[in-house]
């Protein structure tokens, strides 16, 4: 069966589903994206990565003619058409197409695409799986809250730690550890979860939300707060989160263990909810 994928309104085959070069995604990043996970055929946490769809386009001033409802009933008639029952849906909102100028085009159309793809759910077993890192100055931009297709610091990053045979790359700015390439981190001391505030830099990671939510089952206190690099390379556990990696523990930093290096039980039990919360959905 041909992958079918929905551009402006259509539902095309997906090797057809062309946008022309003109698009200013093209020439200026100038668009917004999400990537929620697919399981049981229905949306995980579907609102909140809605609501953070819209905030981005307003802080981009992307208008769309679409609703809620109506992006959402057409990422439904896209699962269903794919017969996906566990994947990953991407949708990415353009401002659209007009000559290159600097200046934002009034009256323009935004260009709304979405995809979706087959996804295995992690499995426990990954968590003995050892994660290197290292370490970079966060170079991204101020504005880290949009969820902007301006991914090339990530990707370069990636790249590095790919390199140095590492997994990820953990940013910090002025010291202050902020995320890794393409996820929100965490660590635990003395039985207490600390990440970084929400504000202009980091991305309020849907994934983070929740595990902030679930860490309310669990007899551990959460602080949304900065801090440092040192903390962190004195922290009792490290782990990322994301869509689609879920709670990813970090095992080396720079070379250096976390630790005893091996995954703790806080990060355990938080992978663990969090699969059940997905499989429960
Ligand atoms: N931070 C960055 C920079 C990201 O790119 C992502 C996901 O792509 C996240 C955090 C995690 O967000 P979420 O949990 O909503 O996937």
């Amino acid at each position: 069966m041909a992958k079918i994928s929905f551009l402006n309104g259509e539902f095309i085959e997906h090797s057809k589903a062309m946008v022309h070069i003109d698009d200013r995604a093209m020439q200026f990043a100038d668009s917004i994206y999400e990537v929620t996970l697919v399981h049981n055929n229905k949306l995980i946490d579907g609102e909140l990565h809605w609501q953070r769809l819209i905030n981005s386009l307003e802080k981009m001033k992307i208008r769309i003619n679409y609703t809620v409802k109506q992006l959402d009933d057409f990422a439904q008639q896209l699962i269903r058409q794919n017969d996906i029952v566990t994947g990953s849906l991407y949708v990415q909102i353009t401002r659209g197409v007009a000559p290159r100028n600097q200046l934002l085009p009034e009256n323009i159309k935004p260009t709304v695409i979405m995809t979706i793809s087959e996804f295995k759910l992690p499995v426990a077993e990954i968590l003995d799986k050892a994660v290197k890192t290292i370490s970079q100055p966060d170079i991204r931009w101020q504005m880290c809250d949009v969820k902007s297709t301006g991914l090339l610091i990530g990707s370069l990053y990636k790249q590095k730690a790919a390199d140095a045979n590492c997994d990820d790359v953990i940013m910090l700015r002025d010291n202050v550890v902020t995320e890794c390439c393409f996820s929100n981190i965490f660590i635990v001391k003395n039985q207490q979860l600390i990440t970084h505030p929400l504000d202009n830099h980091i991305l309020a990671g849907i994934t983070r939300h929740r595990i902030i939510e679930l860490t309310k089952q669990i007899d551990i206190k959460v602080i949304e707060r900065k801090f440092k690099f040192d903390e962190l390379l004195e922290a009792d556990e490290v782990f990322s989160s994301s869509t689609t990696t879920f709670v990813r523990p970090i095992h080396i930093v720079d070379n250096q263990m976390i630790k005893d290096g091996a995954t703790g039980r806080v990060t355990r039990e938080l992978f663990n909810s969090y699969l059940k919360f997905v499989q429960s959905t």
